[in-house]
Formats: structure tokens, sequence, C-alpha cells
């Protein structure tokens, strides 16, 4: 008679145990109490020097802290570019 061995795979967790994953917390005020929002943000350079500069638009998601207010998002490479290039990016 011949065993055939099957490779066992770790797949992290057995049966309906799922891993614990950390909740997100805010963090300037440190609740859990966040959660994630699409949204659309219009970015306009400061300075009355750039009141012509068209305003750069991104559409990032959102983790917003239920509780103080704050909220983060990352911008997308091509639009963090756009805030980087020009003469607007001497306006810092
Ligand atoms: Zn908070």
């Amino acid at each position: 008679m011949r065993i055939l061995r099957v490779p066992v795979i770790d797949c992290g967790y057995v049966g309906s145990v799922r891993p614990q994953v950390a909740p997100m917390r805010c963090k300037s005020c440190g609740s859990e109490n966040v959660g994630n929002f699409n949204s659309e943000v219009a970015i306009h350079f400061p300075g009355l020097e750039n009141i012509h500069e068209p305003a750069v638009f991104v559409f990032p998601n959102l983790v917003v802290c239920r509780d103080c207010g704050f909220l983060e998002f990352v911008l997308p490479a091509g639009e963090l570019r756009a805030l980087t290039k020009g003469k607007a990016a001497g306006a810092e």
C-alpha cells in the first residue's frame, strides 16, 4: 500500500477562529469609533498670487473619527505630483 503525503498549508487560522486584527484607532484621541468614507476634495493653493491656479481635485477614502472629528487620507501619486509641481510648489 502506497501512502500519499499531502502538504499541509498553514493558512493562519483553524476552523472558524479568525486571526485577531487590531481595531483601527484615531491618531488624535485614540478612539476606536472611526469609519471609512468616500469623498471628493478640491485642494486650492494658498495665497493671492495663486488665485488663478486651478484646484486639484482628489477623491480619497477618508478615515474619520466620529468622536473628535480628526480625519486622514492619502493622496494618490498623480495628485501628489500635481501639488508639488509648478509655481504653487513655492507657496509652502
Ligand atoms: Zn479622535
